[in-house]
């Protein structure tokens, strides 16, 4: 683009970068237009053709010294003046962000047809490209979580639930505080109770149908007033997502620092979504009674507060260990098995990468949450026992027909705490030998010197944010259900 050779020698360069030949056009024109004279008047003036100086304003072209002279007699200003850094107004000042924007890489990747900035585009225009432009920047440069950390980060959020049972007792005494307030005696939460709840806290509520996408609910903190949606957003009901944004505000979360900090105010708003819907007081003294009656059932714990069986089984995790003196643990994965969130403070080993991650593993085909897919009615509750090296546990796994997506949950306990639950007289009964590798996730040795070689699987791809995919040898490709269907569609 610029060619100097024409106008100057290498030697006595003025200009140090395309960003000074702009501003210096800049300034040309302002005080073209400032003295009152047409491109033609001043190349009159210099003895330039009006096209040279329409290269030089445009900053393709850099003048030499004696040019600048004349220009700067000609305009009455002077060559420091002219060469001055500063763009001589706003709007130059802007015309010379968005040019310069342009070119940057980052914004070529949008594939819009340039921007030629000419006196007609608005400066408010120009204002909104550079904004716009600047959000852009500084959202590619923003830290982002590299699948490592984002592991790490769940591996020692995991640590640390483990350590306190998964109770946390500041978030029970935020949620229960509220719930005082607003005079909650019991049963499930009603709208017009979180309503009040929101109320108490000092926030409006809006519901609208124009939220941005990304987002589950947005919180105007200088109007005191949440933007919410009225449906259902994939899992979260829309007073579960109000009462997790509620909850970031009781908290007192601030932006998080990193990963690790986004995260833990994200799994501490779930929490205390779930202990105000699952007020403590009341589930606690009705899990005591179901224990004393061996009727403990999580499908109850649903049905009396009116919640999803996913944070109906969650919440018992959290009442477990504290108050029921039961270890326990908590999967929800899909049908293929891979998990999307985990909990065990009862010994269970889950399957884990090198960095301790569970997210994104596959786990056992023989146990329950895997099993009950299988089973003849996928929505009915599943019980079983499996035997795993160690230890037997029981389990019950539930896949909510109301959900988008089938997920399944799971809760299980070791084998000689089942006596509390309905569902132990199953006769359900299975052996994994996970994570040995003969178990499950490698193909038995027979079925893989058939097809060893022999097959090219394409894997669906997995859209999770968090989780690595398994690593076989096709990655997200179940190898031993390949092999399995490929013999069993032989002949
Ligand atoms: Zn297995």
């Amino acid at each position: 683009m610029k060619l100097m050779a024409e106008f100057t020698e290498e030697e006595d360069r003025t200009f140090s970068s395309d960003q000074d030949l702009l501003v210096f056009g800049q300034r040309l024109r302002h005080l073209r237009r400032a003295a009152g004279l047409t491109l033609v008047e001043l190349g009159d003036k210099v003895g330039r053709a009006p096209s040279q100086l329409s290269l030089l304003e445009n900053g393709h072209r850099e003048p030499k010294l004696s040019l600048l002279r004349s220009l700067a007699g000609a305009l009455g200003s002077s060559v420091d003046e002219l060469l001055s850094k500063k763009p001589p107004n706003r709007r130059a000042e802007l015309e010379i962000a968005v040019e310069q924007a342009q070119l940057d890489p980052l914004y070529q990747r949008l594939d819009v047809p340039p921007l030629k900035i000419g006196k007609r585009v608005p400066t408010e225009a120009l204002e909104h490209v550079l904004a716009l432009y600047e959000e852009l920047r500084r959202r590619e440069t923003k830290q982002v979580a590299t699948p490592e950390e984002a592991r790490q980060a769940n591996a020692e959020l995991r640590s640390t639930m483990r350590e306190h049972g998964n109770y946390f007792p500041e978030i029970e005494k935020a949620a229960s505080d509220i719930l005082d307030r607003v005079d909650y005696h019991g049963g499930p939460l009603s709208e017009g109770v979180i309503q009040s709840i929101a109320t108490h806290l000092g926030y409006g509520l809006r519901f609208v149908h124009d939220l941005p996408r990304s987002v589950r609910s947005v919180t105007d903190l200088r109007n005191n007033r949440i933007f919410l949606r009225r449906e259902s957003l994939g899992m979260h009901s829309p007073r579960t997502i109000l009462l997790q944004t509620l909850g970031h505000l009781t908290l007192g979360h601030r932006q998080p620092r990193d990963f690790a900090d986004f995260l833990r105010q994200r799994v501490e708003a779930n929490y205390f979504a779930a202990a105000v819907l699952v007020p403590e007081r009341a589930a606690v003294s009705y899990l005591r009674q179901a224990k004393a009656d061996r009727d403990l059932a999580v499908e109850d714990l649903r049905d009396v507060f009116s919640v999803s069986y996913e944070m109906a089984a969650h919440r018992f995790t959290n009442l477990a260990t504290e108050y029921l003196d039961l270890r326990c643990h908590f999967v929800r994965n899909d049908e293929t098995g891979i998990i999307y969130k985990a909990y065990e403070n009862d010994g269970l080993v889950f399957p884990s990468d090198a960095t301790g991650a569970i997210e994104g593993q596959r786990m056992c085909r023989y146990w329950a949450g895997r099993q009950v897919f299988s089973s003849s009615d996928r929505y009915s509750t599943h019980y079983q026992y499996t035997d795993k090296p160690g230890a037997t546990h029981w389990c019950v796994a539930h896949v909510d027909p109301s959900r988008g997506k089938d997920f399944a949950i799971t809760l299980g306990v070791p084998y000689t705490e089942s006596r509390w639950f309905r569902g132990r007289d199953t006769t359900n009964h299975h052996r994994s030998g996970c994570p040995n590798g003969e178990c499950c996730q490698r193909p038995p040795a027979e079925l893989a010197n058939r097809w060893q070689g022999m097959v090219w699987p394409s894997a669906r791809a997995h859209s999770h944010v968090l989780s690595a995919l398994p690593s076989d040898t096709f990655p997200g490709v179940d190898e031993a259900d390949v092999y399995a269907f490929l013999d069993s569609h032989q002949g």
